[in-house]
């Protein structure tokens, strides 16, 4: 959809640090993160809420991989999830560390990476 930031994240035309990427999910780092490593994942087809996500199952399933890729990356068991969709009409469901995780929020290649390595 045009003017949608995360289809154009999906596009590569907006940059964004990536973590995870499948034939149809992406998960990349929030650019206003509550805490290291807020994740974003979003079905590639423009899709206005997360209700509407044909495969339901899969994408939960991305969801859990980046939790759990989180765990360890960040060492804490406490991993949040949030899905609410006003902020950008595009469906995407909020995983996070808990806000008091220690570490650098807005280092997002240091974080990026420590997800990537923890999948
Ligand atoms: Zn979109």
């Amino acid at each position: 959809m045009e003017d949608c930031i995360f289809c154009k994240i999906v596009a590569k035309e907006i940059p964004a640090h990536i973590v995870y990427e499948d034939e149809s999910y992406l998960a990349f780092l929030d650019i206003h993160p509550q805490s290291p490593g807020h994740t974003q994942v979003i079905p590639k087809t423009h899709t206005r809420w997360v209700w509407q996500v044909q495969n339901a199952g899969t994408y939960f399933e991305v969801v859990k991989k980046i939790a759990l890729a989180q765990q360890k990356a960040f060492s804490t068991e406490m991993i949040w999830s949030k899905i609410m969709g006003d902020e950008v009409p595009h469906a995407h469901i909020w995983v996070f560390p808990h806000p008091e995780t220690p570490g650098d929020k807005n280092d997002f290649p240091g974080n990026a990476l420590k997800i990537k390595n923890a999948l």
